[in-house]
């Protein structure tokens, strides 16, 4: 306890010459893969958690002799933004020995050691207050933190095995703090602070660690023990949730590996952030982050799937399936990430769109979801893109590339400006996957694709120590009409350029009908549809949010932003707006008041007609035997 007191006092501790090193970081146990002593020591403790402050050691054994390089990521893989998480480094300093080294900053995430010899250690404080997947966040109650928030790489040899010792921080406030990470135990024991290891940087940063009182619940599926930590207060029937999501981990690697259905790795954790409200995940090679609100986990007595539920299994099963799916089979852009800037790919379509495409259907076919309940969340899908007159201007190819600019930094304009490649790119899964199987006879489906890509270039991309193998690859821009003709015998060339790279209206309604599936497309009834308009209602105040391409409101001057005031003479409220609407011919006008900043404007504006973006699916009851046998090997039995 006197050395973590002096550890927490922050710049009282004398850093260890070399010779002390042994005894602070204490003796080498045996390693759980790689053999050699680690290049860079790592030593995090949640320094002051009341500051929201984690404080790092970082020892390089062997500095660049003319000048160590270090560097912190811009971005994390899996969230395509430049996020500098750099500008959270509140303090920094290097030592040799006791000799304190100079550290200039050359760029907003590098600093630049002063040639020294013998191991360099540098000191760093970061400030963890980023309650989402992405970075890190520290108090009292918990810490999570992401690698790339908090381990400063070492330029010209990232590629070295490095040592993570994780502290608890101070008493009492750690007394009964446990820790959930897949980062390789090197001597901590299990749930418990202590040394961990990676292969090199790669594996460091791609196993986010909690620490603090979660829930731990257990189940083993697919040759592997999986673990459910969940932090934040909850009632969740722990029974229900790894009941359902065991068959799902279950069916998902036997898609891969319908022989044995080993996953590619012996443990998986899914950390999860319990909050009043929020929602989103990030996948990692074993474990993925994720944040949901609380009143969407499963209680005791619950009956069915509610539709909160169903979004916490959907997202759970999104990144569960980002384990085979982007995190072993990638985009070749994505073999070996460059963090210090954007790296693109036109193929966010095939690793988003179809996890996307995947996760719900992995529920369906595993039971867990009624058929019903599926095809109203499919149909939620196409209405969402039915919604974005964008679908007609940019293609998914495009989304992807532009996924750091458009798709991640959404304003006003988005909706008329770009498509979700998630939402449109579960669609072209869907559509390819309805076209080869019913080329097909219902012989090969979108399930031989992936067993391919898994295949040629999933299985093998990490070597046995974790690194990524010397000769892994990933999946070039103009490979998949030719794996598809290989996995299936369907030429699909054609339909891939016109869904992917282009803007044409994918075929839906005739395929699903193949699949002795209706769908039905009906005109919006939100308020405001019929002008073209989304409106939000903030307080007292109607808000413009968007105003749609083409639509009567933009022919009339409206824009994103306006105030809506008066409705025909009338103080405006959403209720108004419907009523107006609805008592109005197609054709009639409407007088609109609105403040545009403190100005008041009018506006006179034509009534249109609402767009065709709400969607249905139901079974059709007077399908033929051979669309029912289709629709069985799609949606699986009953
Ligand atoms: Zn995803």
């Amino acid at each position: 306890m006197q050395r973590m007191a002096a550890w927490i006092d922050g710049g009282t501790r004398p850093i260890p010459t070399p010779n002390e090193f042994s005894y602070w970081i204490g003796p080498m146990t045996r390693r759980t893969r790689t053999a050699g002593a680690p290049a860079h020591q790592y030593r995090l403790m949640p320094v002051n958690p009341h500051a929201h402050l984690f404080e790092v050691e970082l020892t390089v054994v062997e500095p660049d002799p003319e000048g160590q390089r270090l560097a912190l990521a811009a971005w994390i893989p899996g969230s395509y933004m430049i996020r500098e998480f750099a500008r959270h480094i509140v303090w920094i300093e290097a030592r040799a020995g006791a000799r304190a080294i100079p550290l200039t900053k050359i760029d907003k995430h590098s600093w630049q050691a002063r040639r020294c010899s013998g191991p360099l250690t540098v000191r760093y404080r970061v400030y963890a207050w980023d309650l989402s997947v992405r970075g890190a966040h520290l108090d009292a109650t918990h810490g999570f933190f992401n690698g790339t928030s908090v381990f400063l790489s070492v330029t010209g040899q990232e590629d070295r095995r490095c040592e993570v010792e994780l502290l608890p921080p101070p008493a009492p406030i750690g007394d009964d703090w446990k820790v959930a990470t897949t980062l390789p135990r090197a001597g901590a024991p299990a749930y418990g602070f202590g040394r961990f290891a990676a292969a090199d940087y790669d594996e460091l940063i791609d196993h986010p660690v909690e620490m603090g009182r979660f829930t731990l619940s257990t189940f083993k599926a697919a040759g592997a023990r999986h673990d459910i930590a969940i932090t934040g207060r909850h009632d969740t029937d722990a029974a229900r949730l790894t009941s359902d999501l065991s068959r799902v981990c279950a069916l998902q690697a036997k898609l891969f590996e319908p022989r044995g259905g080993k996953a590619p790795f012996d443990r998986y954790l899914f950390q999860l952030m319990a909050v009043g409200d929020g929602y989103g995940g990030l996948e990692h090679r074993a474990s993925t982050a994720l944040i949901a609100k609380r009143t969407d986990l499963p209680w005791a007595g619950m009956s069915g799937v509610p539709e909160g539920y169903r979004r916490l299994l959907g997202l759970c099963s999104h990144e569960y399936f980002h384990a085979w799916h982007v995190k072993r089979i990638k985009p070749a852009g994505f073999v070996h990430h460059d963090l210090r800037s954007e790296s693109y790919t036109r193929l966010l379509w095939l690793f988003e769109g179809f996890t996307s495409y995947y996760d719900d259907l992995m529920l369906r076919r595993a039971a867990v979801l009624p058929a019903g309940d599926y095809l109203e969340a499919l149909a939620g899908t196409i209405a969402t893109v039915m919604r974005s007159p964008g679908r007609r201007v940019q293609s998914v190819a495009e989304s992807s590339f532009d996924a750091w600019t458009k798709y991640y930094r959404q304003d006003e304009n988005s909706p008329n400006a770009i498509v979700s490649y998630y939402a449109k790119g579960a669609l072209v899964a869907l559509a390819l996957d309805l076209t080869i199987r019913a080329e097909s006879g219902g012989q090969s489906s979108l399930d031989d694709v992936m067993r391919l890509l898994w295949q040629r270039v999933g299985k093998h991309f990490y070597d046995e120590s974790g690194r990524v193998s010397a000769t892994a690859k990933g999946i070039d821009e103009g490979d998949m009409p030719a794996l598809i003709a290989e996995a299936t015998g369907v030429d699909l060339s054609a339909q891939l350029r016109q869904w992917v790279e282009g803007t044409v209206e994918l075929p839906l309604a005739r395929l699903l009908d193949r699949m002795g599936v209706s769908l039905t497309l009906r005109r919006a009834d939100h308020a405001g549809a019929a002008l073209g308009i989304r409106v939000s209602d903030a307080g007292s105040r109607l808000k413009v949010s968007t105003v749609y391409t083409d639509s009567s409101a933009q022919r009339a001057g409206l824009s994103a932003g306006d105030e809506l005031v008066a409705i025909e003479g009338l103080r405006a409220d959403t209720a108004t707006l419907k009523s107006a609407l609805a008592r109005r011919r197609r054709g009639s006008r409407i007088e609109l008041h609105a403040f545009r900043r403190d100005e008041l404007m009018c506006f006179d504006v034509e009534i249109g007609e609402a767009p065709e973006s709400e969607a249905r699916l139901v079974l059709s009851p007077s399908a033929r035997s051979p669309a029912v046998r289709l629709r069985t090997g799609w949606l699986g039995a009953r």
